[in-house]
């Protein structure tokens, strides 16, 4: 059974109409009998009117009827079949030029198109059919393909056109561009909302909690943290964290296997790995912690460390709890600590 955030965090996303909250709770105003989700347009209920459910399925056995306006009984964060298809097409053959009525061939319209991209990936949709052809020009440059081969097979018309792309995306000529860290991100839905992971050529490099839809000016931050270009595409590491992320809601898996490719101090290294040597199930203090890493007076650069950890769940930076067994910070917010730990308590058999 999911843990609710508590009411203030849940009523205040309400308020500020965070879509973020989306599918983690549904609303239901007792004034109107109306049920919604978090981020409805259509209400901002008193505090005292407004009842709180896990599921729409609660609400409605409480009797409330499904606002209009949001439809809290449709799924939401699932990718409707038509845009899978066009984007499992798009990531083989990234170089194709894709027109309004090419789209409509895939039973989709224009408009709903650029607003589902822009939505789950913080582009518009030739913005994101640029990345992944920067993408696969990146691959082809790499596995030693002539500057001019790689323009036309990535689908560029002219040797400038295409240098002048992957100078803007890259910040550097295609000529010089092997060996650039490329992080290739990813939107997954989970029981605690929205995440954005990332992985390099080694492994998984992010995986943080989305508080906000990703915007261009977030692309920009994340570039900068991570010293290196993103491109949003497919991943063999992230599917294989989606996998184990699945897994891991359902209560099925224990120790996560996905490479993962770590950046940090010697520091910052230390801790993580001592992170990653709490068990599941089991919480350390910060204390405990800084013992494990032979530092026992660093706690409070532990704590630091801790909070710099850029791969969330799967180095369980939410297993270091207070001396006095009290919840401290967490990136993601306390509710959601709390629902961890409260999950893997519930499945260690
Ligand atoms: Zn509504």
């Amino acid at each position: 059974m999911p843990t609710l955030p508590d009411e203030n965090t849940m009523y205040q996303a309400i308020v500020r109409r965070d879509a973020s909250f989306e599918g983690l709770f549904f609303l239901g105003v007792r004034s109107t009998g109306i049920f919604c989700r978090p981020g409805c347009p259509a209400r901002k209920p008193k505090k005292e009117n407004v009842d709180f459910f896990a599921s729409a399925k609660e609400a409605l056995f409480a009797g409330y009827r499904p606002c209009r306006r949001c439809r809290p009984l449709e799924a939401k964060d699932q990718t409707p079949p038509a845009i899978r298809r066009l984007l499992a097409d798009i990531s083989v053959h990234p170089q194709q030029r894709l027109t309004d009525s090419d789209v409509q061939r895939y039973g989709l319209q224009p408009s709903q198109v650029r607003r589902w991209f822009k939505k789950h990936h913080g582009l518009t949709f030739q913005g994101y059919l640029r990345s992944l052809r920067i993408g696969r020009a990146l691959s082809l440059l790499d596995k030693g393909e002539k500057v001019i081969d790689t323009a036309f097979a990535s689908g560029y018309e002219s040797l400038s056109g295409f240098t002048g792309a992957f100078k803007k995306k890259m910040g550097r000529s295609p000529a010089c561009s092997t060996g650039v860290p490329v992080v290739v991100l990813s939107r997954l839905a989970t029981p605690l909302g929205p995440m954005i992971a990332g992985a390099s050529r080694q492994g998984v490099c992010l995986l943080e909690f989305m508080e906000r839809r990703m915007l261009e000016t977030q692309f920009a931050r994340l570039e900068k943290r991570l010293n290196a270009r993103l491109l949003p595409g497919p991943s063999e590491h992230i599917d294989q964290l989606r996998r184990e992320l699945d897994m891991y809601f359902q209560g099925h898996l224990h120790e996560f296997k996905v490479s993962l490719a770590l950046a940090g101090t010697e520091f910052q290294m230390k801790v993580w790995h001592a992170l990653q040597s709490i068990p599941y199930g089991q919480t350390r203090s910060y204390r405990q912690q800084a013992l494990m890493i032979g530092q026992p007076k660093a706690v409070r650069a532990v704590g630091r460390a801790n909070g710099d950890n850029r791969i969330a769940i799967v180095i369980p930076c939410h297993r270091v709890i207070g001396e006095n067994g009290q919840l401290t910070g967490y990136g993601g917010g306390l509710w959601r600590k709390r629902f961890l730990l409260d999950l893997e308590q519930e499945n260690l058999k």
